[in-house]
This record gives C-alpha cells, sequence and structure tokens, in this order.
C-alpha cells in the first residue's frame, strides 16, 4: 500500500485488527444461530464507537467521525471480510442524508443514531417497485397538521431492529421521480407495523420486512429535505454509500474468500499432493488476486476523485457491477476449492456464496448500473473511460 500516508496505514490497521478481534470471532455465532444477541450488537456498538469505527461517514461537525471518502473504503474493505449484520451493528449504518435534516429532524433522528441509541432503515422499494422506484405507490398528502402517509415497502433491511425509517412517497404523483419526498417516520406511530418478514438466501442475521403505512399521521417537520427532492436527494447522498458498503465491504469479502481458498488449498491433499498444485487451481487464484488489484485501483481512485469534489456517478456503478459480479466469481471458485467440506449449511463459505450473490440485487442491480453506464456513454462518449 505504497500509496497511503502513514495516518492512512495506521488506520487501515486500526480497522483490520478490530475486525479480527471483535467481529470475525461472531462469525460462528452469526451463521450457526442465525444471527447475535442484542447484547452482542450492544457490544459492538460500543467497541465500535470507542475505536471511532461508528459513523465514519457522518461530518465531525454533527458528531460522527468525519472520514474522507478515501479513508472510509480503506476502513471499509478491512470491516467487509467478515458478515454484513456484525458491520452494520459495529459501525451504526447511519445515512447521509439525515445531514440534511432540519435542527429539530437532527436532535430527534441523527444524533440519537450517532450514540447508537435509535437505528434508521431506508424504505424506498414495494413489491411493485424495485428498479423502477419512481413507480412507488406509497403517498403523502397534506393535512392540517402534517401529512397522512399510505401504502407499503418491502425488503426493507433491519426493519425489525430499527426504530425509525427514511421513507420515500410520492407528494406528486403525476410528477413521476420528480413528485417523490423523504419523509422520517418513527416505528411507534400509530397505524404503522410491519409486515411480511422475507427470509432472504444470504444476510443472515438482519432481517427483511414489509412496512405497513396505514393513515399515517405524521408532522409537518417530518419531510426530510425540500418536497418533490427525494429521488435527487437520494441519488446523491447513496453513492457514497455505495462505495463504502458495496464496492469496498465487496471487496473486502472477495480478498477474505481469495485467503481462505488459498489456505485450503495448500493444506488439502489429493492423489498425494496438494491441491494448490493443480494448474486449474493455481491460475484460479490468480486470476481473482488479478481482478481485485484492478477493483481496488479503480475504488481508491474513485473515492479520491470524490473527495476533490467529482460526483463519479458512472465510476460508482462500474465499481458497484465490477465488485459484486467479481464476488460471484471469487465465492463461486472457493465453493469449487472447498468441495464438499465448503458446502454444507453453517459453514463461511456457503454462507459468504449466498451473501455474494445478493449483492448483485441489492443499491441498484448490476443491469440497471450497465443501464447508467451506456447512457453516460451514448451521451459524453469517451470522456467516460479515458478521463482520469
Ligand atoms: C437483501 C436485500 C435487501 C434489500 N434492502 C432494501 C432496503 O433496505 N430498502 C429498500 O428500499 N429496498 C431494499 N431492497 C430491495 C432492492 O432495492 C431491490 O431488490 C432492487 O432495487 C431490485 O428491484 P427488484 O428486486 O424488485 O427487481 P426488479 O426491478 O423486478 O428487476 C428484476 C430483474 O429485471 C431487471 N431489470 C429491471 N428493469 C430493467 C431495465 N430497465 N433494464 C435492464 N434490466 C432491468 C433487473 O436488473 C433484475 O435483473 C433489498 C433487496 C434485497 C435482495
Amino acid at each position: 500500500m505504497t500509496q497511503l500516508t502513514l495516518d492512512q496505514h495506521v488506520l487501515v490497521e486500526k480497522a483490520r485488527r478490530f475486525t479480527w478481534e471483535h467481529l470475525v470471532s461472531l462469525e460462528n455465532t452469526v451463521t450457526q444461530q442465525g444471527g447475535i444477541e442484542p447484547e452482542q450488537a450492544r457490544t459492538l456498538m460500543r467497541l465500535g464507537q470507542e475505536s471511532k469505527l461508528f459513523a465514519t461517514n457522518i461530518d465531525s461537525k454533527y458528531g460522527g467521525v468525519g472520514l474522507s471518502t478515501f479513508e472510509n473504503v480503506l476502513i471499509q474493505e478491512q470491516l467487509g471480510v467478515t458478515k454484513d449484520v456484525l458491520i452494520r451493528r459495529a459501525t451504526g449504518n447511519i445515512y447521509e442524508c439525515l445531514m440534511l435534516g432540519t435542527a429539530a429532524q437532527q436532535e430527534r433522528y441523527l444524533f440519537p443514531a450517532l450514540k447508537g441509541k435509535r437505528w434508521c432503515s431506508l424504505a424506498v422499494s414495494e413489491l411493485e417497485a424495485g428498479s423502477d422506484a419512481a413507480s412507488i405507490k406509497t403517498c403523502a398528502t397534506k393535512s392540517d397538521q402534517g401529512w397522512v402517509l399510505n401504502g407499503r415497502k418491502a425488503y426493507i433491511s433491519d426493519a425489525e431492529y430499527s426504530d425509525y425509517f427514511i421513507v420515500a412517497a410520492k407528494t406528486a404523483p403525476e410528477l413521476g421521480a420528480k413528485g417523490i419526498s423523504l419523509f422520517l417516520v418513527d416505528k411507534n406511530v400509530p397505524g404503522f407495523s410491519l409486515g411480511k418478514s422475507f427470509n432472504m438466501m444470504g444476510f443472515i442475521g438482519t432481517s427483511h420486512n414489509e412496512l405497513i403505512f396505514n393513515q399515517i399521521h405524521v408532522e409537518e417537520d417530518s419531510l426530510l429535505g425540500e418536497m418533490n427532492q427525494g429521488f435527487k436527494i437520494l441519488c446523491q447522498t447513496l453513492g457514497r454509500a455505495r462505495l463504502a458498503k458495496v464496492a469496498a465491504r465487496g471487496l473486502g469479502k472477495c480478498v477474505r474468500l481469495l485467503d481462505l481458498m488459498t489456505e485450503h488449498a495448500k493444506q488439502r491433499h489429493q492423489f498425494g499432493k496438494p491441491i494448490v498444485e493443480t494448474g486449474n487451481i493455481r491460475y484460479i487464484l490468480a486470476d481473482c488476486a488479478i481482478e481485485i488489484r484492478v477493483a481496488r485501483a479503480l475504488l481508491w481512485e474513485t473515492a479520491r476523485r470524490m473527495d476533490k469534489g467529482e460526483s463519479c456517478r458512472e465510476e460508482i456503478s462500474m465499481l458497484k457491477v465490477f465488485v459484486t459480479e467479481l464476488l460471484g466469481r471469487v465465492a463461486d471458485h472457493a465453493v469449487q476449492i472447498f468441495g464438499a467440506s465448503g458446502c454444507h449449511d453453517g459453514h463461511l463459505i456457503e454462507s459468504f456464496y449466498r451473501d455474494a450473490r445478493l449483492f448483485r440485487i441489492i443499491d441498484g442491480t448490476s443491469e440497471i448500473h450497465r443501464n447508467i453506464i451506456a447512457n453516460s456513454l451514448i451521451k459524453q462518449g469517451a470522456p467516460i473511460i479515458v478521463d482520469v
């Protein structure tokens, strides 16, 4: 890591030690018991706060750690080597759009989140509106005291654990994507309930639920950001999160899997010799190593450019596609190299394999991100591939 300053080396080392000491040690609990106990979650949160690895993406002026985008991806790669629920609990999973809130909203939602007292989920998707998020049906209508929300959300991560939600709702249905606003909705508000729980194939330990809003009355000040700007706010603030939580953490998982399969291939003997001596396995390991280095180069370049104020929309999409598809290939190779020993339930390899598949769907599918890249290429031509 010759391109890092001494402080950045120290940061990486801190995140690496923290992950291996406090998170990796809980992996078996997650894979074999389906999650961690509330007390363990509280401990992880406290440890994350003490190590300044909690709320790293939130500006220090609000009470977050305030790492740069580049520093954040450095630590997220280290954290990413383990199970996602452990990372969530230790780092806070706090959405950057909360910094756009009014003083009262920050007091009620952002600051308690920074203290680990209130947890938040982002609720955009619905059963009939996934990739086409602009077609959501949940709506918010103006009332004398504020707003009335009606509708249903689906697949919302951590809904059972969260205390409040950032909810995307139509405030001007005729305007499509330009008629969506964001609302801060407390879980205990009358008319709100958790609906169906989706038992996902991966991300064990994190719930995924339907949210039901039945004539929910929320205050005027529940509107986050400007009216009808919800889609824009999400596009502007989710890029950094995508880079950190999906690309950097996904890369961390690739590194971990490559380490695990290399070690296994060295130890496992068949036909009187270690399987790592077979040509095919050597080439698989080498190809994974090459692709990991390529992905990291684009990740670091993109993060540094974002710190200089560039939006890097296309690069974020490129990374979303490249890293998540790389993770799929690496996880598939890992299953093959481990053979039956990695295929049974409760084994880390099969658990990572199932997680890996979800990475291509969450936070915008590969196809949607390819559309973003292609649209830009068609409009701008070469700049998106040669502008370094
Ligand atoms: C584990 C998990 C956690 C999630 N957590 C959350 C959460 O916390 N909050 C939240 O709001 N949502 C969440 N989601 C939902 C997620 O955002 C959606 O799954 C995602 O946006 C894709 O939508 P969809 O699943 O409805 O697929 P669809 O939109 O139905 O797409 C199905 C297929 O069609 C393809 N497709 C669709 N349109 C096009 C097009 N124009 N061009 C090419 N291909 C296309 C897609 O790429 C995909 O392959 C979560 C999903 C999962 C799996």
